[in-house]
């Protein structure tokens, strides 16, 4: 999850400034340096976020979840998976 504030920037505009990414499985968490976004960017890089949207038939029909995993845990997740994801371990480029 990544938090931070909103900020007012004019009487009307709202930035959101974010602080802290966290792994939602571990609690594992990195501060994000003010206003750096390529610290963000790299912050990102290191605790991939995973969405999913849930449509008619499931279970969390009308839900959309949003949540980061630190690279261990999305290791252990995948590591645990009967049939690993496509591209796993190979080298895209
Ligand atoms: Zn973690």
């Amino acid at each position: 999850m990544i938090r931070g504030e909103n900020r007012r920037v004019t009487r009307y505009d709202v930035e959101f400034v974010a602080k802290t990414i966290t792994c939602n499985k571990c609690g594992k968490s990195a501060d994000i340096k003010e206003g750096d976004y390529s610290d963000l960017h790299f912050k990102r890089e290191e605790f991939p976020t995973i969405e999913l949207s849930f449509g008619y038939g499931s279970k969390w029909d009308t839900e959309r979840w949003s949540f980061n995993l630190c690279e261990e845990c999305l290791e252990s997740l995948v590591e645990s998976f009967a049939h690993k994801p496509d591209g796993y371990g190979e080298d895209y480029y």
